[in-house]
């Protein structure tokens, strides 16, 4: 019924929000992962309901990107700053109280964080690190700022105040995520393989 598998999920999310409307569920709030014809979907044709992304791919996708910029020669220091960045934007998105403006200064604030600087001016909303004092690390501990002249900082800068990015932070406000689903789907794999067909009922029993 659709031209291809790539079409296969805004169909289906379109009728399955259409059967939803149908039975007078009034939808607030939408997440879903960063698939474009989704998103495009949604502004066009369900323009009320708030389109928000789910912040487990998005910090998986974050991941990916900062991965493959490590692996360039001369940014490799960008390594073991990975987690902490991918933490930073989960940590960002579930403190902005869903406010775009603040959302988005906490994320860049983490170009001042990898440099060692805590405390800066120029923000409207975040002028300084959440976390307490810096203690000192154990000798063999301690953290590895980036220097802002590095390679591998400005591999850094470029990912994260990418536009792309910029721009999906205010569907992250509200702090979606799909991990209950997630769970869901794979439970269901360990006992319907997707390579054996299982009519619906038998799915859910
Ligand atoms: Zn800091």
């Amino acid at each position: 019924q659709v031209k291809n598998s790539h079409h296969l999920e805004p169909e289906g999310l379109r009728r399955c929000l259409q059967d939803v409307i149908a039975k007078k569920v009034k939808i607030g709030t939408l997440a879903t992962d960063q698939h474009l014809m989704v998103g495009k979907m949604m502004r066009e044709d369900f323009s009320k309901i708030d389109h928000q992304f789910d912040a487990w791919h998005c910090s998986k996708n974050l991941t990916k990107k900062l991965t493959a910029k490590a692996n360039t020669k001369g940014c490799e220091a960008l390594m073991q700053w990975i987690r902490a960045i991918s933490n930073h934007l989960w940590y960002s998105a579930s403190t902005c109280k869903k406010n775009a403006q603040l959302l988005k200064e906490k994320w860049l604030s983490v170009l001042h964080h990898v440099a060692g600087v805590h405390s800066w001016s120029g923000g409207q909303k975040f002028k300084k690190c959440d976390h307490g004092p810096m203690s000192d690390a154990p000798p063999g501990m301690e953290v590895a700022y980036l220097k802002r002249t590095s390679p591998a900082f400005k591999a850094l800068k470029d990912v994260v105040s990418a536009t792309a990015l910029l721009k999906l932070l205010p569907k992250l406000t509200k702090f979606c995520h799909t991990g209950t689903l997630e769970v869901f789907h794979s439970f269901l794999l360990r006992f319907c393989s997707k390579r054996q067909y299982f009519p619906y009922p038998g799915n859910l029993q």
